[in-house]
């Protein structure tokens, strides 16, 4: 008996919007019947793993094939299948629901709707002229059904022969789409959207090079792996098994081993794993900015995070994976999704405590890291608030010698030393070693601390450690004489008088190389005491605005800016 009728469209027809709006996007039709494949596959052993089916489980791999005579596309399973009841209830009716929901929308406003809407199943039509879903379902005695329908809101439903359980869903694509029917196009695409997913994909046989050709083995060839490492238990793994898995992320991409890792295994509030990698970051030209790729259930979601998780963390590499991270949107609505929004917070706060626990437990080796580690902090620090005030107990400063302090470990180092007149404690850097030489030996000699500040970010981030704590001075050694910066009631050992000064300075000026905007000083309280009574130095304030405006230039140089520091 065939039975035919209506798909539970109000309008007169959902297809051509379908096709329409998704234009962009159609390869995710692939995705979206492979996923529902994997989940009846998986429900299926859940089944088996409750005690409600007793029967054989026998091979879950999902196949995939083409038929190029036939211009088909069909994905197979060995899931639950669905009755004729399940077909009219889940695919019928409740499967375009959402459908009617992005129609009414749709209405409203063109714009913003695009690809809020999970179409699942029905996105195959965006490639597809017809349709047929055969299937079985696994309970006892079941009849099989084919379903058809080829792009209007009319399908028809009949009863069918099917040996085993499970379903076939045959795309037959359209001429628009023939691309769908390369092997090459279909073997990247499941490379892409199905590489971690949970069962056996199995898309021909695996090859080999026989006799100056490629000729198919007796051997499937699985395209993905079910056990990816960010769903293993920590606790089993070793540094070689993460590092062969970036190497398996990046295969082409990305050289450089990884500093370290932080596996994510949350549980509360809500399922969260995952793998972030600490690349090397040696200058900004070695930055690859959005290497992290979001799952959901081990499907691919998308690997361009910008907007979804906080700035700073897109420096990072790996994988995040959650239940709670919607499938079948558009990346506006997954910048704008709550869910969203708290995943990745919460990896915020598992970032900083794994470095605070790394900071804590390992110190050295945190401290061998630091230089890498560096511009991703302070660029953390610079554009997130909450992670900032976590940081400031793992933010590192580094002196001239290459030791290590906390701000907190700094303060109490220089506290009794380094104050200025307004009672500031005033922290010295230098950012340039060779250039500052004689300021940095002359602060030395005198019995203070000279940081070393030539990092990217240090001007904006000095700039904001000022900010967090107060009474605190960031001050270039150059920028007075240490006499000024630092006040001592020394009495001087030589007394001029003004006339006297002003001789001197004359003199000293006279024999200076013309320089912009660069004062001197002479130090006239160390005339004859020290070996270097002449310094050229360069006020702090104007200096200072003046990096950063050349820094913002530069950062426009590599890209638009978006609202935090770019780098
Ligand atoms: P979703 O997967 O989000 O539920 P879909 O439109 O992808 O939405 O699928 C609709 C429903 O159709 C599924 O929930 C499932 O009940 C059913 N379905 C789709 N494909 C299969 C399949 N291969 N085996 C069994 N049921 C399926
Ligand atoms: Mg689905």
């Amino acid at each position: 008996m065939v039975q035919k009728g209506q798909i539970g469209v109000t309008t007169d027809n959902i297809f051509p919007i379908i096709k329409k709006f998704l234009y962009s996007d159609h390869e995710i039709f692939i995705r979206e019947i492979v996923s529902n494949a994997v989940d009846a596959t998986q429900k299926m052993k859940t089944l088996a793993d409750v005690g409600d089916f007793k029967g054989e489980l026998g091979d879950l791999s999902v196949h995939i094939s083409i038929d190029k005579k036939n211009k088909t596309l069909t994905v197979s399973d060995r899931g639950i299948g669905m009755t004729a009841e399940e077909v009219d209830k889940y695919i019928n009716q409740i499967a375009l629901s959402s459908a009617n929901d992005f129609l009414d929308k749709y209405k409203e406003n063109a714009n913003a709707i695009i690809g809020h809407f999970g179409l699942g199943f029905y996105s195959s039509f965006m490639v597809s002229k017809k349709v047929e879903i055969i299937t079985k379902s696994y309970k006892e005695d079941a009849q099989a059904v084919k379903w058809s329908c080829d792009g209007t809101p009319e399908f028809t439903m009949e009863e069918t022969t099917k040996e085993d359980r499970g379903t076939d869903i045959i795309l037959h694509i359209d001429e628009d789409n023939k691309e769908f029917l390369e092997k090459d196009k279909i073997e990247s695409l499941l490379k892409k959207y199905c590489r971690f997913l949970a069962v056996p994909i199995v898309f021909g046989k695996k090859q080999e090079w026989k006799e100056g050709k490629y000729v198919d083995t007796e051997e499937d060839n699985v395209v993905n792996d079910t056990n990816p490492l960010w769903r293993q238990k920590p606790a089993g793994l070793k540094e070689e098994d993460y590092l062969k898995f970036y190497r398996e992320l990046y295969p082409f991409s990305i050289s450089d081993e990884p500093m370290f890792w932080i596996h994510l295994n949350v549980d509360y509030p809500f399922h969260l794993t995952g793998i972030l990698y600490f690349p090397k970051i040696k200058n900004n030209l070695d930055l690859q900015r959005n290497k992290i790729q979001l799952y959901s259930n081990q499907v691919f979601v998308t690997d361009s995070v910008e907007g979804i998780v906080p700035e700073f963390l897109t420096l990072l590499h790996g994988v995040i994976d959650s239940p709670d991270i919607p499938l079948n949107v558009s990346r506006s609505y997954l910048q704008s999704d709550q869910n969203v929004k708290k995943i990745s917070n919460h990896i915020t706060k598992k970032v900083a405590d794994k470095l605070e626990e790394l900071f804590k437990k390992e110190r050295t080796r945190y401290e061998e890291k630091w230089d890498s580690l560096k511009l991703f902090i302070e660029y953390g620090m610079l554009s997130d608030e909450k992670f900032c005030d976590r940081a400031l107990k793992f933010a590192l400063l580094k002196n001239m010698e290459g030791k290590y302090f906390t701000s907190e470990e700094y303060k109490t180092l220089i506290e009794s030393a380094q104050t200025d007149k307004n009672g500031n404690l005033v922290y010295l850097y230098a950012n340039d070693r060779q250039e500052q030489y004689s300021h940095i030996e002359a602060a030395k000699e005198k019995g203070y601390d000279v940081l070393l500040m030539d990092g990217q970010l240090d001007t904006h981030w000095m700039g904001l450690l000022e900010q967090k704590s107060d009474k605190t001075r960031f001050v270039r050694v150059d920028s007075d004489t240490i006499e000024h910066i630092i006040e001592k009631e020394e009495t001087a050992k030589v007394e001029l008088t003004d006339q006297q000064k002003e001789n001197v300075s004359e003199a000293v000026k006279s024999q200076l190389p013309v320089m912009e905007k660069t004062e001197f000083s002479v130090d006239f309280k160390a005339l004859g005491e020290t070996t270097r009574p002449i310094q050229i130095t360069q006020n702090e304030f104007s200096r200072r605005m003046k990096e950063m405006a050349a820094m913002q230039q530069q950062m426009a140089f590599y890209g638009e800016m978006p609202d935090t520091y770019q780098i």
